[in-house]
């Protein structure tokens, strides 16, 4: 199979796009380790998969010495990382003024510090192989009140860039941008609003396919980047976003 024999990485394993990235992988071969923040989701493996190929280890990415030890249980377990996902993410909304200086630092941590600090520990174990960092359309184009996140996405477009570069041509590393995704980050967004239907409504609307994705969609993309068939591809981030941003207002009709 496509990833047979490779070790993959794949970071907020537990839900959402990294759980579903972390299944493809899974499905098409490869020694999936599942890092999460959640001890509940630490499991020797997930319901009926093969317990030699895929783990779950619980890791805050934040914390250099958790994230130094689970690479260390990676290397012990299968050898060496091939590829790395680097997807747990948290969203905290606010303007600059409204931002606490709390809340800007656990978003910073997280997203950015948390990709290097995995993408430093997957380096070390890696001769040949590819990076993808989850970013966000936020990371091109920002909606309001998301000053922390979508700084923390706009540097990861950086760390794409800084890796690719210098771990070339041995490593390639690029980023993907999703357009709205639903996943329980995406439903804990939408519940904070007064009518959180009829804000579904208007980011189904948003998007030019009229929905939005699923996170199996957004899984097999970062499939296909970090496969084989992605091979002269990297530095770059690539939206994957239902075409959102595409379409300017008004019409113009003699
Ligand atoms: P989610 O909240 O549904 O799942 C994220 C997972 O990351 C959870 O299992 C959580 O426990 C884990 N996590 C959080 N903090 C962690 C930490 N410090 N260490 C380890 N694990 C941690 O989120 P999602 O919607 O699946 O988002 C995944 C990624 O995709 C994020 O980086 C997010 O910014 C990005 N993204 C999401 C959307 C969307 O619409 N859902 C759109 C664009 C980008």
């Amino acid at each position: 199979m496509e990833f047979d024999g490779r070790t993959v990485v794949v970071t907020g394993a537990a839900k959402g796009i990294g759980e579903a990235a972390s299944d493809v992988f899974y499905e098409r071969g490869a020694n999936v380790v599942r890092l999460d923040i959640d001890p509940d989701d630490e499991r020797s493996a997930p319901g009926a998969m093969d317990a030699d190929r895929t783990m779950y280890v619980a890791c805050d990415v934040s914390r250099s010495d958790q994230v130094a030890a689970a690479f260390d249980r990676v290397a012990d377990r299968y050898g060496g990382v091939d590829i790395l996902v680097n997807n747990a993410g948290i969203q905290v909304y606010g303007s600059v003024t409204d931002t606490s200086e709390s809340d800007w630092d656990r978003v910073m941590d997280v997203n950015v510090k948390g990709a290097f600090l995995c993408a430093r520990a997957a380096l070390a174990r890696m001769t040949r192989g590819v990076i993808v960092n989850v970013s966000s359309v936020q990371g091109l184009m920002s909606e309001s009140n998301v000053a922390a996140y979508a700084t923390s996405k706009t540097a990861l477009l950086g760390l794409t860039r800084s890796i690719a570069v210098d771990y070339a041509p041995d490593v390639r590393c690029v980023a993907v941008c999703p357009g709205t995704v639903d996943t329980p980050l995406l439903r804990w967004a939408v519940s904070e609003w007064e009518d959180p239907e009829s804000m579904m409504d208007d980011v189904r609307a948003m998007h030019l396919l009229g929905r939005i994705a699923q996170p199996e969609e957004i899984a097999r993309f970062i499939a296909f980047l970090a496969s084989d068939e992605a091979s002269f591809v990297t530095g770059h981030e690539y939206r994957i976003d239902g075409g959102l941003g595409v379409k300017v207002g008004g019409t113009l009709r003699r």
